[in-house]
C-alpha cells in the first residue's frame, strides 16, 4: 500500500472517530437532557406555574439544545483531538523515522564512511527511498574504491619510468654512465613511455566518464578493416607474422565513429603482433550474423589462461608485466579504452583462448546499421 493511501486512511479514520463521538452524543446525551428537563416539568401541578413556565419553555429548550450540542461537540472535539494526536504521532514515527535515518546516514557517508547501508522499512515509497539510499552508497563506495585503486596504478606505472630516468640522470652527473647517443635514446624511451601514459590516461578518463564524443555514421566495417590492415601490413613484415583477412565479401553496415573503431582495430592487431613471435600467423575474419558485424582477430601467439580472459580488459592488467615493459608493451589500458569505446556503440569485446601457448582470439561485435 503506498504512502497516499495511508495518509488518506488515518486521516479519513480521525474524521470517523470525530463523528462517531458527535453522533453518539447527539443520540443519547441531548435527548436524556431535554427528558429530564421535561419530567421536572410534568412533576409541576400548578396551572399558573405552568403557563408562566410554558413562555420561558421555548428559551429554556433553545438554550438546553445550545447547551447539549455544544457538551456533545467538546466531546467530540476533545475525542477527536486525542485520536488525532495518537494516529498522527503513529504515522509520523513511521515516516519520520527512516527518513531521519537517511539524513544520519547521508551525513556518515559524507564523512567517507562508504560502508553505511539502512534496512527497508516496508515496501512502500519509504522503502524504495532506502534501497535508492543503499544503492547510491554502493555505487559511491565502488567509484571510492576505484579511485582509490587507479591513483595507486597510476603512481606505480607513473614511478618506473621516472625512476629510470632518475637513476640514469645521476648516473651522468656522477660519471658513471657514459654520456653517449644510446643513454640519451634510452632517457628519451622512458619519457615517451610517460608521455604515452598521459595521454592514455586521458583517453581512459574520458572512456570511463562514458564521455566520448562519438560521430556516428553509417560504414563499411569490412572497408575500415581493409585500411587498418593496409596501415600495420609492414610492420607484421618486419616482423614475420603473416596477415591476412578472410570472411565476407560484401558491404558490412555499421553505425560507428570510423576514427575510434580504426583506433580499436588498431589495438586488437596491434597487440595480436606483439604478442606472437616470428612465424606466427594472424588471422582477420569478418562476418555477418542476423543482428551483428563481427570481426575476429585470431593469433597464434602465447594464448591466454582463462582465468585472463576477462582481467585483460580492466586497466592496467597486463599479464606478463616485465615481458610487457621489456617488449615495450603499453601500459595495459588499450583493451580497457577499446572495450569503453565498442560499448559506446553497443557493441560488444571479448576474448577466447584454448590456453597459454594456444594462441588468442579477440571479437568484435556491432549492431548492423
Ligand atoms: P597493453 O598496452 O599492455 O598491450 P592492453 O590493454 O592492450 O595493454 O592488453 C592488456 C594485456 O592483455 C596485455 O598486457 C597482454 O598481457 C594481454 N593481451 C592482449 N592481447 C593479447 C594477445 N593477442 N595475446 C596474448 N595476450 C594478449
Amino acid at each position: 500500500m503506498n504512502l497516499g493511501w495511508k495518509f488518506f486512511i488515518s486521516h479519513l479514520f480521525v474524521g470517523a472517530v470525530a463523528l462517531l463521538v458527535l453522533a453518539f452524543s447527539t443520540a443519547f446525551v441531548a435527548p436524556e437532557t431535554f427528558s429530564m428537563r421535561m419530567r421536572g416539568g410534568a412533576m409541576m401541578r400548578n396551572p399558573e406555574q405552568h403557563n408562566m413556565m410554558m413562555a420561558g419553555l421555548d428559551q429554556e429548550i433553545e438554550r438546553d439544545f445550545r447547551e447539549s450540542v455544544r457538551s456533545a461537540l467538546w466531546q467530540a472535539g476533545i475525542a477527536a483531538m486525542f485520536t488525532a494526536a495518537l494516529v498522527s504521532w503513529l504515522v509520523s514515527s513511521r515516516i519520520v523515522k527512516p527518513i531521519r535515518q537517511v539524513a544520519e546516514a547521508s551525513h556518515h557517508i559524507a564523512e567517507g564512511h562508504y560502508e553505511q547501508r539502512l534496512q527497508a522499512p516496508s515496501d512502500d515509497e519509504l522503502g524504495e527511498l532506502v534501497e535508492s539510499f543503499n544503492c547510491m552508497a554502493q555505487k559511491l563506495a565502488a567509484t571510492e574504491s576505484m579511485r582509490q585503486r587507479l591513483i595507486g596504478d597510476v603512481s606505480h606505472e607513473l614511478k618506473t619510468p621516472l625512476a629510470s630516468i632518475k637513476g640514469y640522470m645521476e648516473g651522468l652527473q656522477d660519471g658513471i654512465i657514459p654520456a653517449t647517443p644510446e643513454t640519451f635514446q634510452l632517457i628519451y624511451c622512458e619519457a615517451e613511455r610517460l608521455q604515452r601514459l598521459v595521454h592514455d590516461l586521458q583517453e581512459l578518463s574520458r572512456a570511463e566518464a562514458g564521455a566520448l564524443a562519438l560521430d556516428l555514421h553509417p560504414r563499411n566495417l569490412r572497408e575500415i578493416v581493409a585500411t587498418v590492415i593496409a596501415r600495420l601490413r609492414p610492420q607484421f613484415v618486419d616482423k614475420g607474422v603473416a596477415l591476412t583477412l578472410q570472411g565476407a565479401e560484401e558491404a558490412l553496415w555499421v553505425r560507428v565513429d570510423r576514427d575510434r573503431i580504426e583506433q580499436v582495430i588498431t589495438n586488437l592487431l596491434g597487440n595480436a603482433l606483439q604478442y606472437t613471435p616470428s612465424g606466427g600467423s594472424v588471422t582477420v575474419t569478418v562476418s555477418r550474423t542476423e543482428a551483428s558485424v563481427r570481426l575476429a582477430v585470431q593469433d597464434t601467439g602465447i594464448g591466454l589462461a582463462s582465468e585472463d580472459l576477462t582481467r585483460v580488459f580492466q586497466r592496467f592488467y597486463r599479464v606478463d608485466k616485465s615481458r610487457s615493459r621489456t617488449a615495450g608493451g603499453g601500459s595495459g589500458v588499450g583493451l580497457t579504452i577499446a572495450r569503453h569505446i565498442v560499448e559506446a556503440h553497443e557493441g560488444r569485446l571479448w576474448a577466447e583462448s584454448a590456453g597459454l601457448g594456444q594462441g588468442s582470439t579477440f571479437i568484435l561485435e556491432l549492431p548492423l546499421s
